[in-house]
């Protein structure tokens, strides 16, 4: 079989054998070409040194930032190809890249320190793939092997844990059994992970179509690094409205959730502050009073400590706070909730509701389901309508409301609320000539 090159990759290649090295894209791209995938980025391995690869590119743009790793990222019409020396490596101590890393003149012992199978093949411009571990039958079987003996590999470095999870969630593959053995067994190497790294994984793994499954499969590798989690994975709910324990629960409402990181990460944290909230009332029935506020604040630190954004954490810790809130199928309650939260927030809020829901027992969350699309179908024609639901919409302003006759001061922020009020409750049309005779009496 045949594997088209783009012409960009090739001509790096080229450029490479030309001057008397070897050279062939491996890891990621060669993967998703023999999976038929358009592949996102190129990655080269080399038998030149770093200094002989940006000779062969002098006239190119290069990204020294990999040098010391053997990496030299050039630019081909505003494409990044990084290439790298053949190569094997010593310990990921806490780094993002291995301590040192030692050159080596064969391909064969660059791919031998890469990963798993699937991501040890090697494609030059001449003949077929290099693939001396059998990553194309793994590839095609489906399946996620280490390159080697699975235990040491994880303990050279424990981030090889997370990708496993991160590439079975995303490609829907099944891990091989020592593998998945291994796995198991050496997630406490984990801990001398950089935050940093496993952050990366964590974000490709949740979005993965596969995300639910692999967190019901390894929720011990994952309380690895979010101990916070432990509680919640035997949590159980006896409560009617639900009809699965804590953790089942969740694997529902992540599986449930859009396939983007904030609402994912939202549903995999919403109900972290039940085990922490619950009670038993006289009848046996179990309540969690109190825990979206707890899950919230749980979440911010789980966040925190996993080195997330501050965009990201607090969207993430705004939804959590408020997924058990009751949002009435009112015009004037969902103007309100708009204003507060921003259309954006609003709109993942219902997400997030929905994929909660579907968590649930459904005969008896199913019209709830329903409302919440109505809900979803008003807030679109609200925002369409160009309604106004939040003090910049206000067809007043505070300099209106001073030349109204307000003293400059806190009194004017306090007539906006009052007459944002009376215009998110539909009491008063936003005209600015209406809400200005009323500065007067609003106060
Ligand atoms: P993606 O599609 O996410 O880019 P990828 O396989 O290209 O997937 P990268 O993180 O870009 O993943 O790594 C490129 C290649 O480097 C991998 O395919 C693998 O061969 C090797 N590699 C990356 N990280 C490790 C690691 N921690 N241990 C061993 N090999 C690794
Ligand atoms: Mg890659």
């Amino acid at each position: 079989m045949k594997f088209e090159i783009p012409s960009g990759a090739r001509h790096m290649l080229q450029t490479l054998s030309d001057a008397g090295y070897e050279a062939y894209l491996v890891g990621g791209c060669v993967r998703d070409l023999l999976r038929g995938v358009e592949p996102h980025d190129w990655d080269i391995c080399t038998s030149a040194r770093p200094e002989e690869t940006e000779a062969c590119f002098a006239g190119h743009r290069i990204i020294e930032t990999g040098l010391k790793h053997g990496t030299v990222t050039v630019l081909e019409e505003g494409e990044p190809y990084e290439i790298t020396t053949y190569r094997t490596e010593g310990p990921y101590s806490d780094s993002r890249r291995p301590d040192y890393v030692k050159f080596v003149s064969s391909l064969e012992a660059d791919l031998a320190r890469r990963d798993f199978t699937m991501n040890a093949i090697a494609l030059g411009l001449e003949g077929g793939p290099r693939d001396p571990f059998g990553g194309a039958d793994d590839i095609k079987a489906g399946v996620i092997r280490c390159v080697g003996e699975p235990a040491q590999r994880f303990q050279e470095d424990g981030l090889r844990v997370m990708r496993a999870l991160r590439f079975g969630a995303v490609l829907g593959y099944e891990i091989e059994e020592q593998t998945v053995r291994a796995i198991h067994e050496n997630r406490h190497m984990l801990e001398r992970v950089a935050a940093e790294r496993i952050n990366v994984e964590l974000r490709k793994l949740l979005v993965g179509e596969k995300a639910g499954d692999i967190l019901r499969q390894y929720p011990d590798v994952f309380r690895q690094f979010w101990p916070q989690l432990e509680p919640l994975v035997t949590l159980e709910q006896n409560n009617p409205w639900h009809c699965w324990g804590g953790w089942e629960h969740t694997i529902h409402a992540v599986k449930a959730a859009p396939a983007d990181l904030i609402p994912r990460l939202t549903m995999l944290l919403h109900d972290i502050g039940k085990p922490a909230c619950k009670s038993t009332d006289e009848n046996g029935i179990d309540h969690f009073y109190g825990h979206p506020a707890v899950s919230a604040k749980l979440a911010d630190q789980m966040l925190r400590t996993l080195k997330f954004d501050s965009k990201t954490r607090e969207r993430v810790v705004t939804l959590v706070e408020h997924h058990d809130a009751q949002i009435p199928c009112r015009d004037r309650s969902i103007r309100k909730w708009l204003g507060r939260l921003g259309p954006e927030t609003f709109f993942q809020l219902l997400e997030v509701k929905r994929a909660d829901g579907m968590g649930q027992a459904y005969e008896l969350v199913k019209d709830r389901l329903a409302e919440l699309e109505e809900i979803k179908t008003k807030a679109e024609e609200i925002v369409a309508q160009g309604q106004c639901f939040s003090l910049k919409d206000l067809a007043v302003n505070g300099q209106d409301v001073i030349a109204a006759g307000v003293a400059p001061g806190p009194e004017v922020g306090r007539a906006l609320s009052k007459l944002l009020e009376r215009v998110l409750s539909g009491e008063v049309p936003n005209e600015r000539k209406i809400l200005l005779d009323l500065i007067g009496t609003a106060i």
